[in-house]
């Protein structure tokens, strides 16, 4: 009988599951997964992953009524057990409703109506506290993605030769660096420039291609004209990506690129940092503010964002730098 794991948090968030699907998957064969339908597709090409089942819980599928004809179709595959990472009502109620006679997820919430709740370890990075989950199973690990060759070529028609990737959106403002466009303008001395990321970066992006315009070197902005597994294969061919703490680490990761991540009002310690020996985080320390906050608010409640204003271009270049990223990658 099959398996069932429900994970409808952030993109990020199901990049940072997909260790524990392999996991999962070595138990028990390959797993059905019901996620949003932005993730929807990264799932789609996962080796451990027999069928993505999307779930607009924002928007097609939204409310009580979308959750209970989901139900009825996950209780009508008659799984035997579901696996929950995220602790939310929605999630313990669809795997409740759905009939599913084991339920295993975190103490703590809604956990009352799973079948078994385990600890939630607090320290560690959230990819090896999910593994709490998977009954001593390893995993693929750090996270890994695959894209397709059409995404691949899709990707190569945007640039050809070696870039830098930089990521510059993220949905929470204050986790915005605000001097991509000036690191730009110092990358494009060196190395072509990619800024890659969703409809809403569209703006951003040409400003920082802008930056780079007196420099000669090739800049695209590819904000909005990918799709996400395209996006992950465009990142896979760059030399190095340099985000914020956001999803397109997590995709770097994945995709198996060096990272350079920019930390402000969030710290590794969090325990969604890079996982790679390697990669690079930098933040500003000694800041008694840092962290304000789990995710990172929409603006600095202090109004001074020191945590991000002050973390300089000449130390992100460095580490971009120190990556070996401003040579030719082969
Ligand atoms: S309060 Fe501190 S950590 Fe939070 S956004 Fe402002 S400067 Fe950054």
């Amino acid at each position: 009988m099959a398996t069932l794991v429900i994970q409808t948090a952030f993109l990020g968030d199901v990049v940072l599951t997909t260790p524990l699907l392999s996991a999962l998957a070595a138990l028990h064969g390959p797993v059905d997964v019901v996620t949003t339908p932005v993730a929807a597709p990264l799932l789609e090409t996962h080796p451990a992953v027999r069928t993505v089942i999307p779930y607009d819980k924002r928007g097609t599928d939204g409310g009580w009524g979308g959750m209970r004809t989901l139900a009825r179709r996950l209780k009508g595959e008659g799984y035997a057990r579901a696996y929950l990472p995220h602790r939310s009502l929605r999630t313990a109620a669809l795997a409740f409703l759905a009939r599913i006679p084991t339920r295993i997820g975190f103490a703590g919430g809604w956990s009352f109506l799973y079948t078994e709740a385990r600890p939630k370890p607090r320290t560690g990075h959230e990819t090896v506290r999910l593994m709490a989950l998977a009954d001593g199973a390893s995993g693929v690990y750090p996270p890994q993605l695959r894209a397709t060759p059409e995404d691949a070529e899709a990707a190569a028609r945007l640039i050809e030769g070696p870039f830098v990737a930089i990521a510059p959106g993220s949905i929470w403002g204050s986790k915005r660096w605000p001097h991509y466009a000036q690191l730009a303008a110092q990358l494009g001395e060196h190395v072509a420039v990619v800024v890659v990321g969703g409809k809403d970066d569209v703006e951003l992006g040409d400003q920082i291609v802008s930056a780079v315009e007196p420099s000669g070197r090739p800049a695209v902005n590819a904000c909005g004209r990918l799709t996400l597994r395209e996006s992950a294969a465009l990142i896979w061919r760059a030399n190095a990506l340099v985000t914020n703490d956001s999803a397109p680490l997590h995709l770097a990761t994945a995709m198996g690129t060096p990272v350079v991540a920019l930390f402000g009002p969030t710290v590794t310690e969090l325990g969604f940092g890079p996982v790679r020996a390697g990669d690079v985080a930098l933040g500003i320390d000694g800041l008694q503010c840092r962290p304000c906050s789990s995710h990172g608010p929409p603006r600095c409640p202090l109004g001074h964002h020191r945590c991000m204003r002050e973390l300089t271009v000449p130390a992100v270049f460095a580490a971009i730098e120190g990556l070996g990223a401003l040579r030719r990658r082969d």
